[in-house]
């Protein structure tokens, strides 16, 4: 009698392997294939598009080792289970391992697809009892979109290198996040910022001061110039006028209005809000939320031999909870902070497409593991996504909170103010999320009729601001918005511009580079619809629609490539018209060795300024641009002198960079890197500098204010312009180094510090 053979469990990572091992025991062989197996070569188009696009796949040569272990594991196995994760990448990794190993041994019949929301003990066993086939539709969105992204990188990529002379690549969904944040600097740079006035008060009553706002001058609105409805106060002259008729006046209390405003949780978590939430509260970037997620998901070892998965699956867009959740949490909630605490109702949420609904929000696996009681076992990052995750899902079944907001209108000659206070009378679900919790504002108590003191009256100057640079959660929420995104594709679009640096980060904000701005110019103006937001979006409807067996995925792709081919035609000539269109001649620049007019030209290392006489005069400087104007970097430096000998510098342009050499080299060798602009203002009061890299007579690097020798302002560590969300204080330093960087807040006390992943 032979042996009952041991079934084997193949899932794709290690620490997965881990926690299922620990799960179902002896008893059964638990493997990784470490993700896919196999993929398209990387070289080549490998899709068959006469023969209904069959995609040509390959093993990939690097995993030869992880193959061959499965393969054999597999020929003495049982049966054998694919508990892949619960998505469409999952899916095909299974059917991957189905097709290339499976069938190539000859042995698929006692193959098993498994899936759980959650690696714990009761789902896995759950989910071994109830086993499913392979389910074909999602391999085939999976499919399809790998598919879809190499029709347009590989045949759209080497266009683009022939009008850049260098290897640029373009990518589907990638190019049209480019876009939406090339656009928004477009509008930045446009934008003329419009100065306007407010007049406040500062008020008193029974000796408790407070402050208040003038809303209202001789029967009309006072606002920003951002309010076409409004009156705007728009010099110093009419500020100073509306003060000078209104401070003699008497202060009058006109109306008191209170009303109690209810405060609702926000939904519970799927990975696009989790991003978002991660990225605003913790500084994480998306990338660094989900992997941080994925450990928490594939299991921890929380103490006494117990590893278990903490949260659900992190790649989601379904905000539903699972009953038997709901009724722990709301156990939990009423054991824990009392019936108060509770909502009347359960609240239940839904995705918008069947599709999703067999997914689950982004939940802890118990609402009993509470952040403290599991701190030890995990690291800080962990802990603090954990616990972000976990407050955000008991909320969810909390009562609101209530709000009681204070209105007092006082009227003063022809001016009327506003002062508003507000108290939390009812905390709610700001119990478990006190950073939702709404500023407390104190009012003295007044009542219509009362005569308030006024101790001081002043104007304010403000100016209007450009709509925002986007940041990383920004842009994941814009993405969901429109539509061209998926739980799984927000992390990697993001990396991948950063990797090509078509896009940079400063702080949190990301900037399009004059090379992203080109790309996405030259892309989007030659493609038209294929790089649109509406048009991706309905692909990643389409691709939806395959998954739910609605659409098959050989027209999707057809359509798709019958629309690019149009545009393939000619998109060449029409790439290098953009590119002609944005290399402008600037005449107020004219060449040093021939006299012909500069123009801007792009290359590897972005703009520069090219002899428009090309290519008889191959001269080449770099420049800057200052306000819509060309300036030349020799020209921003002139006044430099050589610390060695004096004599005048002059900038050079070189493998390592753009740097000031002494203008009597080869006698003197001296050098000295360009002073870099941070562009942080000097956060001295009354200094209108800002602050410049600089260094010190033995090499080391510092930033010191633009103003000096009248400002001594100076940091060691490098500033960026980034808002400390803690202090207020407007820039941030870099500390540490590699993977360790860290923005950190100078401000005395304050100690704010936030992951980074700039340079
Ligand atoms: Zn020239
Ligand atoms: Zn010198
Ligand atoms: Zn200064
Ligand atoms: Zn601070």
């Amino acid at each position: 009698m032979a042996d009952k053979k041991k079934p084997l469990v193949i899932v794709e990572s290690r620490a997965k392997v881990r926690t299922i091992s620990k799960i179902l025991g002896s008893g059964y062989t638990v493997a990784s294939c470490q993700g896919h197996l196999v993929d398209l070569p990387s070289s080549g188009l490998a899709v068959d598009v006469e023969n209904g696009f069959e995609p040509q796949y390959e093993f990939i040569k690097e995993k030869s080792e992880v193959i061959d272990e499965i393969r054999e594991l597999w020929k003495k196995a049982g049966d054998v289970y694919l508990a892949c994760d619960p998505d469409r990448e999952g899916e095909a990794i299974s059917w991957f391992l189905k097709e290339y190993i499976g069938k190539a041994l000859g042995d698929v019949k006692n193959l098993k697809r498994i899936t759980f929301n959650e690696i714990t003990k009761k789902a896995v066993l759950e989910a071994i009892e109830n086993p499913r086939d392979i389910n074909i539709e999602l391999v085939e969105a999976q499919k399809a979109r790998r598919i879809l992204d190499r029709l347009v990188g590989y045949q759209i990529s080497p266009i683009l290198w022939v009008q850049t002379r260098y290897g640029l690549s373009a990518g589907r969904v990638q190019t049209v996040a480019l876009k939406i944040i090339c656009d928004r600097e477009k509008e930045i740079r446009k934008f003329v910022p419009v100065p306007y006035f407010s007049i406040s008060a500062e008020l008193s009553k029974d000796s408790e001061v407070f402050g208040a706002d003038l809303f209202k001058y001789m029967g009309e609105k006072i606002g920003s110039p951002n309010d076409k409805k409004v009156k705007v106060i728009g010099s110093k002259e009419e500020a100073d006028e509306i003060i000078n008729s209104i401070k003699k006046q008497e202060f009058k209390v006109k109306s008191v209005k209170v009303r109690t405003e209810k405060r609702n949780p926000p939904r519970p978590f799927i990975t696009s809000t989790l991003q978002q939430a991660a990225n605003n509260i913790l500084g994480f970037s998306s990338r660094k939320t989900m992997s941080v997620a994925q450990r928490l998901y594939e299991g921890k070892d929380i103490g006494g031999g117990e590893v278990v998965g903490l949260i659900t699956y992190m790649r989601t867009d379904s905000p539903r909870i699972a009953e038997e959740a709901i009724s722990n949490i709301r156990w939990y909630i009423d054991n824990e902070y009392g019936e108060k605490y509770l909502h009347k109702e359960v609240r239940r949420y839904r995705a918008g497409r069947e599709a999703q609904d067999a997914h689950e929000a982004i939940r802890p696996t118990s609402v009993n593991r509470t952040p403290d009681s599991i701190k030890k076992y995990i690291s800080r990052d962990e802990y603090n996504l954990y616990k972000l995750i976990w407050s955000r899902t008991v909320a969810v079944q909390m009562a609101p909170a209530q709000v009681k907001r204070l209105t007092v209108e006082i009227e003063a000659g022809d001016g009327l103010f506003k002062a508003t206070g507000a108290k939390i009378i009812f905390d709610g679900f700001f119990k478990v999320m006190p950073e939702t919790r709404s500023e407390e504002r104190e009012l003295p108590d007044m009542k219509e009729g009362d005569i308030v003191a006024l101790k001081k009256i002043e104007a304010k100057q403000h100016s209007t601001q450009p709509p925002p640079r986007y940041t990383e959660a920004s842009l994941v929420r814009k993405m969901q918005e429109v539509g061209i995104g998926r739980p799984s594709t927000y992390a990697p679009t993001i990396s991948v511009l950063l990797n090509r640096k078509y896009v940079t980060q400063e702080g949190r904000t990301l900037i399009p580079t004059d090379t992203g701005e080109l790309v996405a110019d030259m892309l989007v103006g030659s493609f038209k619809d294929i790089f649109k937001v509406k048009y991706t979006a309905r692909m990643e409807e389409e691709l939806d629609l395959i998954e739910e067996g609605k659409e098959n995925w050989r027209d999707v792709l057809s359509k798709f490539n019958n629309e690019l081919n149009r545009y393939l035609k000619g998109a060449e000539k029409r790439m290098e018209k953009i590119k002609k269109e944005k290399e402008v001649i600037v005449d107020y620049i004219k060449c040093d060795k021939c006299g012909s007019p500069m123009m801007i030209k792009y290359g590897k290392g972005g703009r520069f300024l090219g002899c428009s006489a090309y290519p008889n005069c191959k001269n080449q400087k770099p420049f800057k641009e200052e306000n819509g104007k060309i300036v030349l970097l020799e020209e921003l430096y002139k006044d430099e002198r050589c610390d060695e000998c004096g004599a005048q510098m002059v900038v050079k342009g070189g493998r390592f960079g753009i740097f000031l050499a002494c203008s009597r080299y080869p006698e003197c060798k001296f050098t000295k890197s360009i002073y870099y602009d941070t562009g942080v203002k000097c956060p001295r009061e009354g200094c209108d500098g800002t602050l410049v890299e600089k260094k010190t007579k033995k090499r080391r690097t510092f930033y010191g204010c633009s103003n000096y020798p009248d400002c001594d302002y100076a940091l060691w560590q490098k500033p960026v312009k980034a808002e400390c969300p803690k202090c207020g204080a407007k820039f941030l330093v870099v500390k540490g180094r590699g993977s360790n960087k860290r923005l950190v807040c100078v401000t005395e006390g304050c100690g704010y510090e936030t992951e980074y992943n700039g340079e």
